[in-house]
């Protein structure tokens, strides 16, 4: 329904940044999550797409039709011209009007007919669990159901494309948790495009085809889950994104065995083979916390500064000899203690250039 293409898209405030040259294209159906650091561009992003701002450079089209594009002469497509739904942070919606009037606003706007604007309004609150709540105020609706309201008034419209500015983030974990599985069925059932915005690793993993990392206004990497998570572009995303321990590392040798795989040293004397990537002889290794695992006869050795029980596993900070922090999760009934010395296994790991 909505394939939307950014193409070298830019905004400036004053001296910052906000947006730097980014391309980006969602399919058809995909959900994309947007993620970075707080002040990375992820709003302005959102609001250049749904047009409350204007780029200063690039282009932006959704399904062939160009919404905004500074170097043509042809005006911007006004944010109701656009095909795009958007739901924020706050729960926008009006406290004087009752569920019906708030989702049919939209409708009433455009002038269309009673009986066709409550048809509309009836199958849209079904399409997100809201049949029945038509003449609730929205003082009388819990904040969940609130959010409900707004989603169903930017899905009235029937919008190719769905931008959610992290709609999620006021609901307590359970409501979150069937919130985004509702979400999902709303993505199937209507086969429409949807970004999201969030905080929330675990939304971002669990939820979307694919993920834009964001750091400074610029796309640091955009890729499925699975990818970012197995095979982290650099430091920044292996840490943004399930953080990720970082060690120095430098190649041992520049052979490249029959599976791919080269060797490496950490800390001068333990060696460990990881999946070959063109780049320096210097660079760092990204690895997993449940992917370091004692082991008592190890070259590598470090001294357990702290012990934090998790119930399904307890997770050690460990100090390397050359000072390197690192966070090790152990399944299971290992019983070192701080200011013990610990022998580590690292069973999987990725060569980052930086
Ligand atoms: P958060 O996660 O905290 O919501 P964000 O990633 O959505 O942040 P933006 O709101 O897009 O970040 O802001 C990006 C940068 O642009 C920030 O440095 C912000 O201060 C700046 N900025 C955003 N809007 C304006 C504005 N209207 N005027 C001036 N600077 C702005």
């Amino acid at each position: 329904m909505g394939k939307l293409i950014l193409s070298h898209v830019a905004k400036r405030f004053g001296k910052v940044e906000a947006v730097k040259d980014l391309s980006l294209t969602v399919e058809n159906g995909e959900l994309l999550t947007v993620v970075g650091p707080s002040g990375c561009g992820k709003t302005t992003l959102l609001r250049m797409i749904a047009g409350f701002i204007l780029p200063d450079g690039g282009s932006i089209s959704l399904n062939g039709r160009v919404l905004v594009d500074p170097m043509s002469r042809a005006f911007p497509l006004m944010p109701e011209e656009r095909d795009v739904g958007m739901v924020f942070q706050s729960y926008a919606v009006w406290p004087h009007m009752n569920v019906s009037e708030n989702v049919g606003y939209p409708l009433k706007v455009r002038k269309m007919g009673k009986a066709e604007t409550k048809e509309k309004v009836s199958a849209t609150l079904k399409t997100v669990h809201l049949d029945g709540y038509e003449n609730r105020m929205a003082h009388e609706l819990s904040g969940g159901q609130q959010q409900r309201v707004a989603l169903a008034r930017a899905l009235i419209m029937k919008p190719d494309l769905l931008l959610l500015d992290e709609p999620l983030s006021n609901l307590d974990a359970a409501l979150r948790e069937e919130m985004r599985s509702e979400i999902k069925e709303i993505q199937r059932e209507l086969g429409i495009s949807i970004i999201n915005v969030t905080h929330d690793q675990t939304e971002a993993m669990t939820m979307s085809d694919k993920v834009a990392v964001m750091d400074q206004g610029s796309l640091i990497q955009f890729d499925t889950p699975y990818n970012l998570y197995e095979d982290p572009e650099n430091s920044f995303v292996a840490k943004f994104i399930g953080s990720a321990n970082i060690i120095p590392a430098a190649r041992s040798s520049e052979a490249i065995d029959q599976d791919g795989m080269i060797r490496v040293t950490i800390e001068g004397d333990y060696t460990l083979k990881v999946p070959h990537k063109e780049g320096g002889k210097e660079g760092l290794l990204a690895v997993r916390s449940h992917h370091i695992q004692p082991h008592e006869g190890s070259a590598l050795r470090g001294t357990i500064t702290g012990k934090l029980y998790h119930g399904n596993q307890t997770e050690y900070q460990v100090q390397l000899k050359g000072g390197t922090m690192l966070r090790v999760s152990v399944p299971g009934s290992y019983t070192g203690n701080p200011g013990e010395s610990m022998g580590m296994e690292i069973t999987k790991a990725v060569w980052l250039d930086n």
